[in-house]
């Protein structure tokens, strides 16, 4: 796909300004803040595009993968391996940037012993529901906590020995003294640090048993790590007075500036990491991987590209309205992606025997088929032709149903795609009346040419029998069968719109001999049929299908076979 200039938005528009004002001498760097309690899907990837694309596309402009790892109860050393993976798989390099929020725990601590010096923190020993109780509501203003005026000298031993292990988990927190009764509640004395003792964590192991709130945490790495511009999606808009509170109640050097965009919202399925982790907890998929799965790694099985994900990106733009977007969307990308440049070869996914009488039984040929019907430079491969024949069960009928069925029936004639027209004489079936064979002659003058006094309309696809490898094919859909399965309005769970019917396996579909060699994610348009991509699993051939085929074989069959 041709590298295009990418789209502008308000946010772009925001920085070029910045940009144009000798904001931050010029300098623009942005970072991808991943929590790593999951894997990443199509909702970040839009995010990452967005941060990266900006470092790719502004003068020595830099993004940074900053790991935002405060919570060790949930997140995991195999969530950070996979999203660096999903991050470069993407087309994206942070180089040296990698960084995560833990690095930063030392400093962090330092930054809340100077809001104490400077009376803006306090430790606070009412309980959580205590918490709540004080806090107020949206129309009730908040009462103060009743050790809101402890000395500094008191909180900053209480602090420390809250480091120290001293205290149960929840009995103390320590918390920003700010407007108990201001109208955003996220400035009512939100807490900085809450104590959580006797976890693992993956970058500290057991240095802490106190660990920083997000939005103390995300402001000051921002700051630490020189970003001007942090991107983060429009439920951060109320938490931006605090992420400027801490900035400018410590002074800051410098002062990220916090721009807010929508979230992206798919159709027919869920980006949120809580729901896909129980999609894989209750064994709904097979894991984070399930080509039915949003998720990076799940998109990359089913044999969706990189560069498919970044025309999406690209295509729904960045913008603070609040959006659903058509899951065709996704799909036009891929369509459009893999139609240019998955080679085309033919795969028979319900195999029905023809034997081609007039053909000698010792005899094979060798024919010339292109590899993409546009693409010259993609090639041509030899396909092999032989006595019998596999084609789809799809492409027989012993009557026409009507004048739009184009393909093969009992006396008539079809043409195989890229080799000879043929012309059923027989059917054969079972004891069940089941349809087992079809005897056929083939007529030797159609290689490449039509037929002398007559039009054959149908084109169908076929492998030679002898040579045929088989394959297990995986047939992919939907995963839900409602367009908002985890906002349906009638009181559902997500869980109850899962659709029962998004994957349907074909044992044994017979597909062109080279596909034996096929590397795993290398993808194929099996002609007529759509999209597929090999499995990577070992040892055995299995093809998943990415997506099906726009409606052109339609038009091909009505041009007469002819493209
Ligand atoms: P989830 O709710 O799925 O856990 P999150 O926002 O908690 O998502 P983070 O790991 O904190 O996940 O997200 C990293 C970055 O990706 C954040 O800047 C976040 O705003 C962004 N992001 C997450 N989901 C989406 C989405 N659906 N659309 C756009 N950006 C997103
Ligand atoms: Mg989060």
């Amino acid at each position: 796909m041709p590298e295009e200039k990418k789209k502008s938005n308000f946010i772009r528009q925001i920085i070029d300004a910045d940009v144009a004002a000798g904001r931050n001498d010029g300098r623009v760097a942005t970072r991808f803040p991943p929590e790593p309690n999951g894997y990443l899907h199509i909702g970040h990837a839009k995010s990452i595009c967005l941060n990266f694309g900006i470092a790719e596309d502004y003068p020595n402009a830099t993004c940074n993968l900053r790991f935002d790892d405060t919570n060790p109860a949930k997140e995991e050393q195999e969530f950070v391996e996979a999203i660096k993976q999903d991050v470069h798989w993407l087309g994206y390099d942070w180089g040296e940037r990698l960084f995560f929020a833990s690095d930063y725990f030392e400093q962090l601590y330092d930054f809340a012993v100077q809001l104490i010096e400077k009376k803006k923190a306090y430790v606070c020993d009412q309980s959580p529901e205590e918490m709540r109780e004080y806090r107020g509501t949206l129309t009730e203003p908040g009462r103060d906590s009743p050790y809101r005026e402890r000395s500094v000298e008191e909180n900053l031993d209480l602090f420390a020995r809250m480091r120290a292990g001293e205290f149960a988990d929840g009995s103390r927190t320590l918390r920003a003294r700010i407007d108990m009764a201001s109208p955003n509640l996220n400035l009512r004395d939100p807490a900085i640090y809450r104590i959580r003792r006797g976890l693992k964590h993956h970058q500290t192991g057991e240095s802490w048993c106190i660990f920083p709130m997000y939005d103390f945490t995300h402001c000051l790495s921002d700051m630490l790590e020189g970003i001007t511009h942090s991107l983060c999606t429009l439920e951060f808009e109320d938490h931006r007075p605090l992420y400027d509170w801490y900035l400018d109640t410590l002074e800051t050097p410098c002062h990220p500036r916090q721009i807010e965009f929508s979230r992206l919202n798919l159709e027919y399925t869920v980006v949120s990491k809580r729901k896909l982790t129980q999609l894989v907890e209750q064994g709904v998929v097979a894991g984070w991987d399930d080509p039915r799965m949003p998720t990076i790694a799940g998109l990359r099985r089913r044999g969706v590209t990189p560069a498919a994900i970044r025309e999406f990106a690209d295509r729904i733009g960045v913008t603070k309205a609040d959006n659903l977007v058509e899951m065709g969307q996704l799909e036009n990308c891929i369509r459009d992606d893999l139609n240019q440049n998955a080679p085309r070869v033919m795969g028979v996914l319900q195999p029905l025997k023809v034997t081609l009488e007039n053909y000698p039984e010792d005899q094979e040929e060798w024919l010339e088929a292109a590899n993409h019907p546009q693409r010259e430079s993609m090639g041509k491969r030899q396909i092999p032709f032989a006595r019998e024949l596999w084609i789809d069960r799809d492409d027989f009928l012993e009557v026409a149903p009507n004048k739009k069925f184009k393909r093969l029936v009992a006396g008539g004639e079809v043409r195989l795609r890229n080799a000879y027209v043929i012309r059923c004489d027989e059917v054969i079936k079972n004891a069940d009346g089941e349809i087992v064979e079809l005897r056929c002659h083939y007529d030797e003058a159609t290689l490449g040419a039509n037929p002398e006094g007559r039009k054959i309309k149908g084109v169908i696809h076929w492998v030679s029998a002898r040579h045929a490898v088989p394959a297990e094919v995986r047939l992919y859909d939907r995963l839900f069968n409602h367009p908002t399965p985890d906002n349906a309005r009638d009181g559902s769970d997500f869980i109850d719109h899962v659709n029962p019917d998004s994957l349907r396996i074909i044992e044994q579909a017979m597909l062109e001999s080279g596909l034996a060699d096929a590397e795993p994610g290398a993808a194929f348009q099996f002609e007529r049929e759509g999209y597929f991509c090999r499995d990577p699993e070992p040892d055995r051939l299995v093809f998943n299908r990415t997506i099906t085929l726009r409606d052109t074989w339609a038009r091909i069959e009505k041009a007469g076979g002819k493209k």
